[in-house]
């Protein structure tokens, strides 16, 4: 089945969308990206967005910190994005992925004075980490401090710090990197945040601790509190607290909510997936795709009305 691209305002093949060798932001990372899902629902023969707002929001105030121009409003961008995934018509969960870049045939380090340009493009994609649970090591690779380059918004040059510690990790066996924070706090995974349940209350680095603030993130917390009663602290975590934690999961668009059952060679809990972990990936799988009214308003479907 063919794919299909927004790119310079038209939607097109996806193997036509093609930028230049010279396009400033190949060689300096000066991007902003998104991941957004589209999933899949078989029964209404539905595809819904989640969240689809909040991912153009973050990628707005990623452009703002770069100075990127985006050309399109918010509204416009979701319009956008919900005609795109239709004309793509894949029948399966789908992945998302936006842009914002400079788009000048320029060299030279810097964010003045440089045109910026918008794409999308929309592939089928299944489970990311595409494990029941993780086994995960912390990764001699640091979180950078926000004042080095900022971690809360999604510029393509930082990842390759989160590249280096996801290769670091499969290199040694794992599934995934956890990263240390510049003051050796837990910050998250290479594309996951982290959380851990401590005495039936849930536990997960703050925004001080070198994160992107995660919409999967967000999401937990309020179905945690609203649907479990159960509060979310956000703190500083030492690195030994996750060894000896009752539960640990990752969240992220990509990952969905993953049990995490080893950390650096330490079990966590019994090894199998928790009981609250269990809970909230239930309630996060039927909120995803259209299957719990009280969550509509996360989903925006892509077909009809
Ligand atoms: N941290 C990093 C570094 C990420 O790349 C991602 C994926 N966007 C996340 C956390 C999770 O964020 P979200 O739940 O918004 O996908």
């Amino acid at each position: 089945m063919p794919s299909y691209a927004f790119y310079q305002n038209k939607i097109i093949p996806l193997e036509d969308a093609k930028i230049g060798i010279m396009t400033h932001c190949i060689h300096y990372g000066t991007a902003i990206f998104e991941g957004i899902r589209g999933n899949w629902n078989d029964d209404k023969k539905q595809t819904y967005i989640f969240r689809l707002k909040e991912h153009f929001e973050r990628l707005q105030r990623g452009c703002h910190v770069l100075n990127i121009v985006l050309h399109h409003s918010i509204k416009d961008l979701c319009e956008k994005t919900v005609e795109l995934v239709r004309k793509c018509a894949f029948q399966e969960d789908v992945y998302i992925r936006p842009v914002a870049y400079t788009s000048s045939h320029a060299l030279g380090v810097r964010l003045h004075g440089l045109e910026h340009d918008f794409f999308m493009f929309v592939i089928p994609w299944g489970p990311y980490l595409d494990v029941e649970k993780a086994r995960c090591c912390v990764s001699s690779w640091h979180r950078p401090e926000d004042n080095v380059i900022p971690p809360q918004i999604k510029a393509a040059g930082i990842y390759i710090n989160n590249a280096l510690a996801k290769t670091e990790a499969v290199n040694a066996g794992f599934d995934e990197a956890i990263m240390l924070s510049p003051d050796g706090h837990i910050s998250e995974g290479s594309g996951e945040n982290i959380f851990l349940v401590i005495d039936g209350k849930l536990v997960t680095p703050a925004s001080y601790n070198n994160i992107l603030i995660g919409i999967t993130r967000n999401t937990v917390i309020e179905l945690a509190e609203k649907e479990l009663g159960i509060e979310t602290f956000h703190r500083a975590i030492d690195r030994s607290e996750i060894y000896t934690a009752d539960e640990c999961f990752m969240t992220g668009t990509a990952a969905h909510v993953t049990p995490v059952s080893e950390v650096d060679n330490r079990v966590i809990g019994n090894g199998e997936i928790g009981k609250i972990t269990a809970e909230l990936q239930k309630l996060y799988v039927r909120v995803i795709r259209g299957e719990y009214p009280k969550y509509m308003h996360w989903c925006t479907p892509v077909y009809g009305k």
